[in-house]
């Protein structure tokens, strides 16, 4: 069983996608951590978000240290910023491409897999058994944002997040590659009103309905 859960950022889907993986004993891939550990790899060589070399970012993409995935400093608003801008190179997209299709193929459990992303249902995993899209208010997502960018120790400001999440919600959905978008035949889930256990026990109403075996 393979689940694509894609939606916008601080929507909830990065939680949603480890309880599902949970629930059945999946595997779960955070595809985004892969575009902010290219984007923390750049600035870690110096690169400046204004001023993004393309070959450089792919070159960055190709080499790519997964380590760099598991890192805390990948959570940072800076890193998400300038992760936006290297995903929207297609040759980025590319290298990344094969590694998020194997995950799914071969999951290490052998059972299932669940990847989260913006494009998992669209392009990577178009075939996937189950698609959901999960989105919330802007003003919502950033307040949940700010609260957990505060708690892990960094110091922010409301407004400031906000900006910057809009700004990566524009470039997301407005790339002319894998944009930000549900799929066709994708579930879509409004957040906004919902707490993290409401929103499970939805998706896993709709899994039970597609698959009641699992
Ligand atoms: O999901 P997260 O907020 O960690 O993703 C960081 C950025 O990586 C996103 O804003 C998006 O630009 C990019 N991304 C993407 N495709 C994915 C996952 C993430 O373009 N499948």
């Amino acid at each position: 069983m393979i689940i694509a859960i894609d939606g916008s950022a601080a929507s909830g889907k990065g939680t949603l996608a480890k309880r599902v993986a949970a629930e059945f004993g999946y595997d779960y891939l955070d595809t985004g951590a892969l575009y902010r550990a290219v984007a923390l790899s750049l600035l870690n060589a110096g690169a400046k978000s204004s001023n993004i070399d393309e070959k450089q970012a792919v070159k960055a993409a190709s080499t790519l240290d997964l380590s760099l995935t598991q890192t805390a400093e990948i959570r940072t608003d800076q890193v998400a910023a300038l992760a936006s801008i290297v995903a929207a190179i297609a040759p980025v997209r590319a290298e990344l491409l094969s590694l998020q299709r194997a995950f799914a193929a071969t999951p290490p459990s052998g059972k299932g897999a669940v990847l989260d992303g913006r494009d998992i249902g669209t392009i990577v995993l178009p075939n996937a058994d189950l698609k959901f899209f999960v989105d919330a208010d802007l003003d919502i997502r950033a307040e949940r944002r700010t609260k957990e960018l505060l708690q892990a120790g960094q110091s922010v400001m409301f407004r400031d997040v906000l900006a910057d999440m809009k700004a990566r919600d524009d470039r997301d959905r407005t790339r002319s590659v894998a944009p930000l978008k549900a799929a066709d035949n994708a579930i879509t889930i409004d957040t906004s009103t919902m707490d993290a256990a409401a929103v499970l026990a939805l998706a896993l109403s709709h899994i039970d309905r597609v698959c009641p075996s699992e």
